[in-house]
């Protein structure tokens, strides 16, 4: 199902025992009613050990031997060739050792889970699992040629300049790109992630999660209590979230403008900006068709007296498929969802922005206390190229706003106060720029 991998930290032995762990989560039981061999079938046999293998690579060294360290000691507590039952205790034994082990323990079992439910098979390009659960797997056919932005790609190491740097092109970024770029602003856009769009969109799981997805998926946080999800891709967020756009709610806006004393969150001016950004990613209600669950809840909400709204999507209604809407999460494969690639990045492209894709921002240079410039890693997967990338300020001033006496776009005014309120960003102490969530549990 998934071609094998050898790097040499994957011994024989501990292969052996990441076989044992596959069989253990997702066994062969025997019945005699299984005509598609869904019960039959154990995780080996999906190829979630070699799947895992792959999972582990993509790791960084200190989480992958930790992971390494924990199937040694299950090996050395001999998990190979025990019984079911025992296998069974030996891991819940482990993961009650404590928060790591526990750790440890739903990471390799997730990591099965996933691959022996999730990995396509190269001929079919089917899981054979999906015929008993009833999922159809891929669907909608995708389009060709719909890329529109043409990335900068670094020829070696590289200076840029610009009046503005954007790092992440996600909801956030791509706004303020295409709105300083409109004005006539020099800005580069610095995205980590690929640039993938319909073409790419091949509706599985988890290709979707490793080329789209933060970290490769849904990711703990540093006290394993809470999941997170977040995109890393061209458009962040919006290439594969579910389009629901809600407006900020009043008694939200109200608490940012009495708690935090934030100003023109509570008007009519914070209206208009909500209003220009859902014209211009489509936002409608007339692409929310109701499914069977949600049909009951309009039918039960209407016998009880209760208030019941089809939600607000950002989608082109001239390529919305209703047959896409369950996909939305590994990508739109029809194009219609109206995100930030399809919108404001394309008004930043269109008027000169350059935009830069496998780069990660890694420093700020400061200059007299001032933001001098950016240092960025470009690191293409498929090329194996990569290179450094500099971008250094212009001399265009920004005015001096708030009692920080940042340099801000007027097009941003509110920004300063939140600088002086909450956030001064003190670049060049740290090259942790990047949103590592971890660090805030
Ligand atoms: C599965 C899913 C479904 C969702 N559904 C909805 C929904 O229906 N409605 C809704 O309103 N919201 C939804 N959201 C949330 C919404 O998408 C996010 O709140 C929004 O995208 C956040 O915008 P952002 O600009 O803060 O960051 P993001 O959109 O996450 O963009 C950040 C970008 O910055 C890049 N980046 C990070 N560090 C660096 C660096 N050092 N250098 C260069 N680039 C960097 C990342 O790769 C990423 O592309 C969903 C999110 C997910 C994950």
């Amino acid at each position: 199902m998934q071609d094998r991998i050898d790097p040499e930290w994957m011994t024989e032995e501990r292969r052996a025992v990441l076989r044992a762990v596959c069989d253990t989560v997702v066994p062969s039981i025997h019945r005699a009613d299984d005509p598609d061999g869904f019960w039959a079938r154990s995780g080996t046999d999906l190829g979630a050990d070699a799947g895992t293998v792959h999972a582990l690579a993509g790791l960084s060294d200190e989480q992958r031997s930790g992971l390494l360290g924990l199937i040694d000691a299950l090996g050395a507590q001999g998990i190979v060739g025990a019984s079911q039952e025992s296998r069974e205790a030996l891991l819940t034994g482990v993961a009650q050792l404590g928060p790591m082990a526990a750790a440890g323990v739903g990471i390799l079992t997730k990591l099965v889970l996933m691959h022996s439910y999730g990995l396509p098979c190269p001929t079919t390009g089917r899981n054979p699992m999906w015929k008993t659960l009833g999922y159809p797997g891929p669907t909608v056919a995708t389009p060709t040629g719909t890329k529109t932005i043409v990335p900068f790609v670094p020829d070696g190491d590289v200076e840029l300049t610009a009046d503005a740097v954007v790092i992440g092109s996600g909801a956030g970024g791509g706004v303020i790109a295409a709105r300083l770029a409109q004005a006539g602003r020099r800005v580069v856009v610095l995205e980590a992630g690929g640039y993938y769009d319909e073409e790419d969109f091949d509706q599985i799981e988890l290709h979707a999660y490793k080329n789209t997805y933060w970290r490769g998926g849904p990711v703990p946080t540093a006290d394993m209590n809470l999941m997170l999800q977040a995109g890393a891709t061209l458009g962040g967020g919006t290439t594969i979230n579910w389009t629901n756009c809600l407006r900020t709610f009043p008694w939200v806006r109200e608490q940012w403008a009495q708690e935090f004393g934030l100003e023109g969150v509570d008007g009519a001016d914070y209206d208009a900006h909500l209003d220009a950004v859902l014209r211009r990613i489509g936002a409608t209600d007339k692409a929310s068709d109701l499914n069977g669950p949600q049909q009951k809840m309009k039918e039960g909400c209407e016998r009880l007296g209760w208030d019941f709204r089809l939600v607000v999507r950002n989608a082109d209604l001239d390529k919305y498929t209703p047959e896409a809407a369950g996909y939305l999460g590994f990508g739109d494969p029809s194009g219609a969802k109206m995100s930030t690639e399809k919108t404001f990045l394309r008004d930043a492209f269109e008027n000169d922005a350059d935009i830069l894709v496998r780069t990660r921002a890694r420093k700020i240079l400061v200059d007299n206390g001032q933001a001098a410039g950016v240092e960025a890693v470009y690191a293409d997967p498929e090329s194996g190229k990569t290179a450094k990338v500099t971008v250094f300020a212009t001399n265009y001033k920004f005015a001096k706003q708030g009692q920080s006496g940042i340099e801000v776009s007027e097009l941003l005014p509110g920004l300063s106060q939140v600088i002086d309120d909450v956030a001064v960003i003190r670049s060049g102490v740290t090259d942790r720029i990047d949103h590592d969530t971890a660090q805030h549990p």
